[in-house]
């Protein structure tokens, strides 16, 4: 059989080998978490809570500002010490309101479990979904709400579920999916009724057989695809997958509303699904902790807003002085320069890679072999739009369409000639947005 798929992308080593099979470890409370703010795209929220106020685990402690935000929840139960900017993984220090924990993990009585899915409206779900704190925990971070309100004639035939987990590293989806499957499914039926969708597909690339069979079988008899896809990267991008899913195309710089689909990731399902049979919003999340910096590589369930210094003690420390750490995997997370930065919404995995991994040898010139261009999954010509970015053209890289460029980093993992395409690209498109808005 013929697995689906999407034209071009590589294939980067997995290297998911040390804990795609660890079953998911919850990691003990920390003594105190950060929670910013800002940790979803759009507005950051607002807290209704202030210093020196006891909190309890779920409670709401900031709301949701505008449409594109969300509200932020306690993930502990403690007092409010500080409501300050503090580190984040966006390299600045960003307003966050911080919890000393009181060691009673207290939770809150307004939480309602046990929603039944039949009894609810598309609209109370919708509302439900902005209540619990939902983004996108692949990594994008955007609001969930937000996609079940499609613009004015626009309807939602299909719901997609992203469980590749395409990026080298991570396997968090895969343990989630083997897991908590029945949570994942509930999540997807609630999305599905909020859209009034008449399909859900679950993508789930080959090389996870057992998530594959156990989503088969929660799925049984239900309008749901589970989806096997090839193992391609980056095959979890939303474009990507909804080729690979339904064969269509979204339009250049077009949402994939244009296409009748939303896509979501799987553990956004499933903390739906959570928040419908607890009542406990977004509060915590499952993260992989890896590479070969790290001496006890896990799956971890962590509360929102603990330090990465915590979960990487958790995980045995450094193994020797680290050469990078990553918030995410390989091809697309920040790369970070400190250790006081809490797990957000959004955070899927820290990646500790050794100084020797790190140490390359520098860029030689483009020798116009055109590998970047047969893999850029959006036809793009990477090695013109690094020409361009290099030398500040500005104007002929946005002819070439630097800003459909989604920052897959394909290009740059391909380049013979080691080219910072992903970079360069990156900075120039950074320079154009700020230019446009200067106006
Ligand atoms: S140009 Fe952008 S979208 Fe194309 S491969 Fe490079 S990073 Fe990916
Ligand atoms: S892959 Fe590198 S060397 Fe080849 S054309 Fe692209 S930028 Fe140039």
């Amino acid at each position: 059989m013929r697995l689906r798929t999407f034209k071009k992308g590589i294939h980067p080593p997995g290297n998911k080998e040390r804990t795609a099979s660890l079953p998911i470890e919850v990691l003990p409370l920390p003594q105190q978490v950060v929670l910013p703010l800002g940790q979803h795209l759009g507005a950051p929220s607002e807290p209704v809570v202030s210093v020196g106020a006891q909190v309890l685990t779920g409670q709401k402690i900031a709301e949701a500002k505008g449409m594109v935000s969300v509200p932020l929840h306690a993930s502990i139960s403690g007092r409010v010490v500080a409501i300050e900017p503090r580190p984040h993984a966006c390299g600045q220090l960003t307003p966050a309101i911080v919890i000393e924990n009181d060691g009673n993990e207290r939770i809150s009585s307004e939480l309602v479990s046990n929603h039944n899915l039949d009894e609810l409206s598309a609209e109370q779900i919708k509302d439900l979904i902005k209540q619990a704190g939902l983004v996108g925990m692949g990594g994008a971070a955007f609001p969930t709400h937000v996609k079940y309100s499609p613009p004015p004639g626009k309807q939602i035939e299909y719901v997609i579920l992203n469980g590749a987990e395409c990026e080298p590293y991570l396997t968090c989806d895969h343990r989630l999916m083997v897991e908590r499957s029945s949570d994942l499914i509930l999540g997807l039926l609630a999305f599905m009724k909020a859209a009034k969708a008449q399909k859900g597909f679950i993508g789930v690339e080959v090389n996870k057989p057992d998530a594959i069979a156990n989503l088969k079988q929660a799925a049984a008899g239900l309008p749901i695809e589970v989806l096997p896809l090839q193992v391609k990267y980056p095959q979890g991008e939303e474009k990507m997958l909804i080729y690979a899913a339904t064969g269509r195309v979204v339009p250049v710089g077009a949402l994939p509303i244009e296409t009748g689909v939303v896509v979501n990731n799987v553990a956004t399902a499933a903390a739906l699904g959570e928040y419908l049979r607890t009542g406990l919003p977004l509060v915590s999340r499952i993260i992989t902790v890896t590479g070969q910096g790290i001496p006890n590589p896990k799956n971890v369930e962590v509360r929102l807003g603990t330090l990465i210094e915590d979960v990487i003690n958790y995980c045995g420390g450094f193994k020797e002085p680290p050469g990078r750490i990553i918030l995410g995997g390989p091809m697309t997370g920040p790369a970070q320069y400190r250790l006081d930065i809490p797990v957000m919404k959004g955070t899927s995995g820290i990646l500790v890679q050794t100084r020797a991994e790190v140490e390359k040898p520098d860029h030689a010139p483009c020798i116009r072999c055109g590998r970047c261009v047969d893999v850029c999954p959006y036809n793009l010509l990477p090695n013109y739009l690094g020409d361009y970015a290099e030398h500040d053209k500005l104007g002929e890289a946005e002819k070439y369409g630097i800003l459909d460029c989604r920052e897959c980093g394909s290009c740059t993992y391909i380049c013979p000639s080691r080219r910072p395409l992903i970079q360069l690209i990156k900075n120039a498109k950074s320079k154009i947005m700020a230019s446009r808005k200067k106006g």
